[in-house]
């Protein structure tokens, strides 16, 4: 193991302590801790503005806010998602006692692919779940067209959507208003973080007081309960960080643009290794930067893996394995090798690179360095071993050491 200090594939970006402690004073004097407070009133109403949504409910994380967001609409029976996601996406319809339907993905933007969606509607198919993987936005409105044909809701798992647009007829608008309801995630690994948390963004008043009780129990007021709720507030403290986060998730995203530039100037002449074309059409929020390590690239994902653990680059293989891979969705008849070639394809090709607000230069540069070597074949003797198959000669003109 290298002697650098370890990258991770993220780092949460906390605003300086001292901005925070006059938001502890408030709560320490109010002593308010939680139950819909001053500043989860706050949060919600600024977040609603930033995202350019109008009914936003917080919540204590997002697989508890997924799982109340199915329960509002009353899904039931099956639903349709994407295997290559994060494993709450599917958690969520099982804890609704909902049998996950896993269609396949589009090779290109790693999304559910709508072509795939209507060959698995049953009589029982209530809904759809996408996912908008890094962020980048589902094909919403193909979607939709399938949606509304079949009479079906659709619940996007938003988690990595933080402040995403899409340009609809040259206006812009969230793509957290597509489908009936979207839920984010403010986890410490995502864009904007209040420690844990997440949201629902709902289409109308009426849908958001329904979660708001079911968030809370099920109580509509001091004595009267109608659902079986949960427990799924937002503290005041998470709430309190939110607010603080929210002055400079903008700054944040900016500077993960910028490491997303470096990587591309940097990575994209290496054969065999692809880079998600951005969006055409939607304001990315760079909350990820997956490359794909395709056969002719000279070492495997596995070994490009290991090769940067052993320099202390800590990567993810966000998403592998699937979903579909975990024990208890294994044996669904939507779980098999042949209903899901292109996400099998893709786990097995994924890495996620480091990128976080407070990657330095040469941080990142130690990263772009492991990279091309590997790319390049240009390895030192030493890490040879982890191969396992010999690399391939170097290609001419690519090897020589990136211009700085
Ligand atoms: C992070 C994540 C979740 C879960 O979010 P929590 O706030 O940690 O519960 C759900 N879905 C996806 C796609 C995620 O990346």
């Amino acid at each position: 193991m290298s002697a650098e200090r370890p990258i991770y594939v993220t780092q949460p970006e906390l605003p300086p302590l001292e901005e925070f402690l006059p938001y502890l004073k408030e709560i320490w004097d109010s002593k308010v801790l939680t139950n819909g407070g001053p500043f989860h009133k706050r949060l919600e109403a600024e977040l609603a503005e930033y995202l350019g949504v109008r009914h936003i409910s917080l919540f204590c994380n997002a697989t508890i806010a997924l799982v109340t967001g199915l329960q509002s609409q009353r899904i039931t029976g099956e639903v349709i998602t994407t295997p290559y996601s994060f494993v709450a996406t599917a958690h969520s319809l099982r804890w609704n006692g909902i049998t996950p339907v896993f269609a396949d993905i589009d090779p290109e933007t790693l999304n559910l692919d709508p072509s795939r969606i209507e060959a698995a509607i049953t009589p029982q198919t209530t809904a759809i779940m996408p996912v908008h993987c890094y962020g980048r936005p589902c094909d919403v409105e193909a979607i939709q067209r399938i949606a509304d044909d079949y009479n079906l809701k659709v619940i996007y798992d938003a988690a990595h959507a933080f402040g995403v647009q899409r340009r609809v007829d040259d206006q812009w608008h969230s793509v957290l208003e597509a489908g009936d309801l979207s839920v984010l995630s403010f986890h410490a690994t995502k864009v904007f973080n209040t420690f844990e948390g997440g949201a629902i963004i709902s289409p109308d008043a009426k849908t958001k007081q329904r979660i708001d009780h079911l968030k809370n129990f099920g109580f509509v007021n001091e004595t009267t309960v109608v659902a079986t709720g949960i427990n799924g507030k937002m503290s005041e403290f998470n709430a309190a960080l939110g607010l603080l986060q929210l002055q400079h998730v903008k700054g944040a995203i900016e500077r993960r643009a910028r490491i997303d530039a470096r990587y591309r100037e940097a990575l994209a002449d290496l054969p065999g290794l692809r880079l998600l074309a951005p969006a055409p059409d939607a304001t990315p929020n760079h909350s990820y930067f997956p490359v794909l390590v395709e056969a002719n690239f000279p070492v495997s994902r596995d070994d490009l893996y290991q090769l940067l653990r052993q320099r202390n680059v800590l990567t993810r293989r966000y998403f592998y394995p699937l979903i579909s891979d975990f024990p208890m969705y294994r044996g669904l008849p939507s779980a098999t090798e042949a209903n899901l070639p292109v996400a099998r394809h893709a786990a097995e090709q994924v890495l996620c690179l480091p990128i976080y607000p407070s990657m330095t230069d040469d941080e990142q540069q130690r990263v772009i360095d492991v990279v091309r070597e590997a790319g390049c074949s240009r390895l030192p003797e030493r890490l040879e071993t982890v191969f396992t198959e010999p690399p391939l000669p170097v290609v001419s003109e690519l090897c020589r050491p990136q211009a700085a």
